[in-house]
């Protein structure tokens, strides 16, 4: 066997073949000349075999993946042909996708390391910048993302989420039945949320979904019922556990500022405690709660009036549940609390749609469990610099497109 080839099998070089081999930058870089395995000279476009016009006017390099600390790199002058459908142009290059800086196979494991690990790690692993990192994932995500349409899409999620300080934020919208994430927009409200309609979802498509799941904000949902006009809307759950827990606490803080220094004592450290459901909740902590009934009265109302409505969730029959949800927004309007009032008006703007929780449970929740996944991966980067790089992340960690399986990669192993 001749050197040559040996260090082809080494470093599984499959569809080329080494014509130069040359240490550079004292021993820190090792250079290969190389030059596609068959002959054939195919268009980037359609794959076919084309008339050559020039042997090319310069090499170009791509970065193939460290071997032993030192960098690899593969030279190749890329000829011109001519094909009949799509004109002059640049060759196919096997190894590589047109106009990359990386090979398949460096592209893939810089995609892998990035679904693993913070930008920051995976560039100390491939010793590159960290912004060199992330603009090259940037490309990659976008190519293959370029070619994707969403599909079978029935169930849809729409949430926010804030990805900078000073409130920057983005809108998911989830594919609530395979728990991935379909589009990823710049801001917040209708504006943002037409785009997604316009831009990724066609006519059929909207007519197919069946379902949607959104916060109280009119922005979503009006946006859903203009878009898909065969979309039953559920008013997420967790957003209006939330909104309730908000309403309570409110009442908390109104007595907070009411009261004077000694008779505060009695109200000390009950805002974690109030917000607490009843499956976590122990005997002590409705003992403290309890006690609440004879020293704030108000809030003792507030809360039983939250605890009440858990109620509501565990109803099955459409009817019982809606006479339920009636006593209990006349018995939350006659506790003249003014933040619960609050809470019922909206509650009644949207009751229609609340009330269809109970002949499909669909929630966020799923959409909050990748939330959560978000959310660590941000945390993880410590802020990102830009929307496009937080978006890079979130469809390479919980996309509904695996990335790493689009790159055409015959080395598939770390
Ligand atoms: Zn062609």
């Amino acid at each position: 066997m001749s050197n040559l080839k040996l260090l082809s099998r080494i470093l599984r070089l499959k569809g080329m073949k080494i014509t130069q081999v040359q240490f550079k930058d004292y021993g820190r870089e090792l250079h290969l000349s190389v030059k596609p395995h068959k002959n054939g000279c195919h268009c980037v476009q359609c794959g076919r075999r084309c008339r050559i016009l020039s042997p090319g006017r310069s090499a170009r390099c791509w970065e193939d993946i460290a071997l032993l600390g030192r960098k690899v790199l593969l030279w190749y002058q890329p000829r011109e042909i001519e094909c009949p459908t799509h004109g002059r142009g640049q060759e196919e290059i096997p190894w590589a996708a047109p106009y990359a800086r990386l090979t398949y196979r460096s592209e893939w494991r810089l995609c892998t390391l990035c679904q693993l690990m913070t930008q920051k790690a995976a560039a100390q692993i491939l010793c590159m910048a960290p912004s060199t990192v992330s603009d090259i994932l940037h490309r990659i995500v976008t190519r293959v993302r370029y070619a994707h349409h969403i599909r079978g899409l029935k169930s849809l999620g729409v949430d926010e989420i804030s990805y900078k300080k000073r409130h920057r934020y983005a809108t998911l919208v989830y594919d609530l039945d395979r728990a991935r994430v379909v589009w990823v927009g710049e801001g917040k409200g209708r504006e943002t949320i037409e785009r997604f309609f316009e831009e990724a979802l066609s006519e059929g498509q909207k007519r197919r979904i069946l379902w949607g799941s959104c916060d109280m904000s009119r922005a979503y949902t009006e946006a859903i019922k203009a878009h898909c006009p065969n979309a039953k809307l559920v008013i997420d759950r967790f957003h209006i556990v939330k909104a309730l827990n908000e309403a309570v606490d409110e009442v908390r803080k109104e007595q907070w500022r009411e009261l004077g220094p000694e008779q505060r004592e009695s109200v000390k450290g009950l805002r974690w405690l109030l917000g607490m459901g009843s499956s976590t909740r122990t005997k002590a902590h409705t003992r403290q709660i309890n006690r609440l009934s004879r020293a704030n009265r108000r809030i003792h109302r507030a809360w039983v009036l939250k605890d009440e409505f858990e109620h509501f969730w565990s109803y099955h029959y459409l009817g019982s549940a809606k006479s339920f949800l009636k006593r209990w927004m006349t018995a939350a309007l006659r506790s003249r609390l003014p933040s619960m009032r609050t809470f019922v008006n909206t509650l009644r703007a949207h009751s229609e749609n609340v009330l269809t929780y109970i002949e499909r449970s669909l929630t966020n929740a799923v959409g909050e469990g990748i939330n959560r996944i978000v959310k660590i991966a941000k945390n993880r980067a410590s802020g990102f610099r830009g929307l496009h790089n937080f978006a890079d992340m979130i469809y390479l960690i919980v996309g509904d497109l695996d990335i790493p399986d689009h790159i055409p990669s015959p080395l598939r192993s770390l």
